[in-house]
């Protein structure tokens, strides 16, 4: 097979890498696309488009391959991957980054930290930059700097057309709105270009933890530590088993408890006195919060999470910490079945809730809170775990729900019974734009194999 004017590599089901190529980050997906298209640059990605467009082909877009819905691959179609695009190019006097679409955050992570400089990205290194921005993009960051797309400055677009476009505040600023959090409905982006943030390198981060049978102490104080807590803190809860992590002692490893991670990105002095009063909380079981280089703090969580598990996720937004929220966790956080699964809980607000709602298409502006729940079982363990694991996740959103804001974070949804959470997601006013935006550059749903937007 082949495709006029492009140079990068083809894949099809007779390569021994075949089985490598059409792999995501959740194993538990298992699709064989006809072809995979590794691009190596903007012209190939046009070029793999305008081939796809012309053969009728299923369309999928990877860029990192972690999104737990497996979107990134599909049958029988084609994928336009962006693997082998993963450059990140730093601009230090102007402060910017220019990263290409197949970049994980840790390639950012690394190259920018290079100069003291880092932007908004996930809280795992091996996460894909093209989908987590496209979808929002929230992390330790956010509060003192906004979320990825607060940072995005513009994009290069190859269109449902095949054509190559330019997303900026002044360019097609319908398109540039409808990037920032409408995910991959709107064209293929290759490069994305970041505002950047002195940022350490090092910061006062890491995790604190305590037995899973104080959560709900920990829950209540957690709720004003972080109400009260500057912009520069940011912090996710973590619940689930004491991952087997050579830093944490081994006697604590897959102890079920509940963890504050913080990452306070300033000065150090006024870090250790953030968190104080949450390092005196009890009776920790440990406390692993040191200075520590912002880069190696950002892959710290790398291995927790591995390539090749099943996962299932259910999320919510929680508009607040109130009692009843903070009982329905206490609840249900520890009654998954498997010693992986997890819950993670990340502090939204700051400079996040400082952006007006319509500035953009990410949608959950005004919550105080952000809850994944995440059922994980290795590829060896029966059907019964998935099914236990996955009605795990059901049950814990079923006793947030009362509990729940009006939105869900795009990013944290799954396939199947999360598809009619798309429209939940935005809200029918930012749903609606959307699939106006939508109707201009992809009329024909070419990219649907995503959180779709239909066109209008
Ligand atoms: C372990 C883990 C940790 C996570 N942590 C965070 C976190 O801290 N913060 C956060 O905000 N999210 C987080 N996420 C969610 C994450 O934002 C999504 O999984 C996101 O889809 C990952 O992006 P990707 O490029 O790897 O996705 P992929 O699986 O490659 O793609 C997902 C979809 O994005 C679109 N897409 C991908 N690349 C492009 C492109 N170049 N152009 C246009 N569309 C494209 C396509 O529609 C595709 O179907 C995490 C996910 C995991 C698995």
């Amino acid at each position: 097979m082949e495709i006029d004017g492009f140079r990068g590599r083809l894949i099809t089901a007779d390569h021994s890498d075949y089985d490598t190529a059409r792999a995501v980050w959740n194993g538990a997906v298992d699709r064989r696309p006809r072809l995979i298209a590794r691009c190596s640059g903007t012209a190939d990605v046009a070029a793999a488009v305008r081939f796809a467009r012309a053969h009728d082909l299923e369309i999928a877009v990877r860029g990192g391959g972690h999104n737990v819905a497996g979107t990134a691959v599909c049958d029988d179609g084609i994928v336009i991957s962006l693997s082998a695009m993963r450059a990140v190019g730093v601009d230090p006097a102007d402060r910017t980054a220019r990263v290409q679409g197949g970049a994980l955050w840790g390639d950012v992570d690394h190259e920018t930290q290079a100069h003291g400089l880092a932007t908004t990205g996930g809280i795992v290194g091996h996460t894909g930059v093209a989908g987590l921005t496209l979808g929002g993009g929230i992390g330790f960051l956010m509060r003192g700097h906004g979320l990825t797309v607060d940072n995005l400055l513009a994009a290069e677009v190859v269109t449902a057309e095949g054509s190559i476009l330019r997303a900026s505040a002044d360019d097609h600023p319908d398109l540039f709105w409808a990037l920032r959090g409408g995910g991959g409905n709107f064209g293929v982006v290759t490069t994305f270009r970041f505002a950047l943030h002195p940022v350490g390198p090092t910061v006062i981060a890491g995790p604190v933890f305590w037995a899973a049978d104080d959560t709900t102490d920990v829950l209540r104080f957690y709720r004003d530590f972080a109400a009260e807590a500057p912009d520069e803190l940011g912090t996710v809860v973590r619940l689930g088993t004491i991952p087997p992590l050579s830093v944490i002692p081994e006697e604590l490893h897959w102890r079920p408890a509940i963890a504050v991670v913080c990452c306070y990105a300033g000065a150090l002095e006024d870090g250790e006195c953030a968190v104080r009063a949450l390092r005196q909380l009890g009776r920790p079981l440990v406390d692993l919060i040191a200075p520590i280089p912002y880069v190696a703090f950002q892959g710290a969580l790398d291995d927790t999470v591995l390539h090749g598990w099943h996962y299932y996720w259910k999320s919510t937004d929680l508009a607040d910490l109130s009692d009843d929220t903070i009982a329905a966790i206490a609840d249900h956080a520890f009654s998954g079945g498997s010693p992986r699964s997890y819950s993670a809980m990340f502090h939204m607000g700051g400079a996040v809730a400082r952006v007006p709602r319509d500035a953009t298409a990410y949608a959950g502006r005004d919550v105080a809170h952000n809850i994944v729940i995440d059922g994980v079982w290795l590829p060896d363990e029966s059907g019964e775990h998935a099914t236990a694991e996955t009605a795990w996740a059901r049950r814990f959103l079923q006793a947030l729900r009362p509990h729940r804001a009006d939105s869900v974070y795009v990013n944290f949804l799954d396939s199947d019974d999360d598809t009619s959470r798309v429209r939940e997601a935005y809200g029918d006013h930012t749903y609606r734009r959307l699939a106006d935006v939508k109707a201009k550059y992809d009329p024909d749903n070419a990219f649907h194999h995503n959180k779709n937007i239909r066109p209008r």
